[in-house]
């Protein structure tokens, strides 16, 4: 809902000033809440290319914290905190700048943002993406970032006794999934 030429960009002294700049930008009809497509215009990877459908749902509903289907500017400040570290970390290991990274770069980075992936877990993820050269691009790890990130905090709401197991039932796990656009 756009209110016309009387619209003032959401401020508030605890959101830094780039993430407000980007809110600015990202909102493009100026309802003071950015939608998965907003998002999805907003975020250009790498190759210039946008991200998928998924992937900006995936995020909007990570931030979500009112089950509205859109953010506001303090869930997008935690948004933009989260894409910059994921670039950053994605730099630190793409060390000749090519935009891709291999297996053994990708195991290091997921070591570092927290994520106990064994070799063989992040082989297979490897192969399933790229099953020629074995490589990342920046746009296919930011995906899996957020898609790691949304399954970790289901998995974490579930493993009260934090022993890395959880019981699920049926449903529970289908509506997971269809919350995470798995299905
Ligand atoms: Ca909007």
């Amino acid at each position: 809902m756009s209110n016309g030429g009387d619209y003032n960009p959401p401020q508030n002294t605890q959101v830094s000033p780039q993430a407000q700049q980007w809110f600015a930008m990202v909102d493009r009809d100026r309802s003071g809440k950015i939608n998965s497509e907003e998002l999805q215009s907003a975020l250009i990877n790498g190759r210039g290319q946008k991200f998928s459908d998924n992937a900006c749902k995936c995020m909007i509903n990570m931030f979500d914290d009112h089950a509205s289907g859109t953010i506001d500017i303090y869930e997008f400040e935690k948004i933009y905190n989260y894409i910059n570290q994921w670039l950053q970390v994605f730099k630190t290991y793409d060390q000749d700048g090519s935009g891709h990274i291999k297996e053994g770069e990708l195991t290091q980075a997921f070591t570092q943002m927290g994520f106990a992936l064994s070799p063989e877990f992040i082989n297979s993820l490897v192969k399933k993406i790229d099953p020629n050269n074995k490589e990342v691009s920046v746009d296919q790890f930011i995906v899996l970032c957020v898609q790691l990130q949304c399954l970790t905090e289901e998995f974490r709401q579930r493993d009260t006794q934090q022993n890395g197991t959880i019981t699920i039932s049926y449903e529970d796990w289908l509506e997971i999934a269809i919350r995470n656009h798995i299905i």
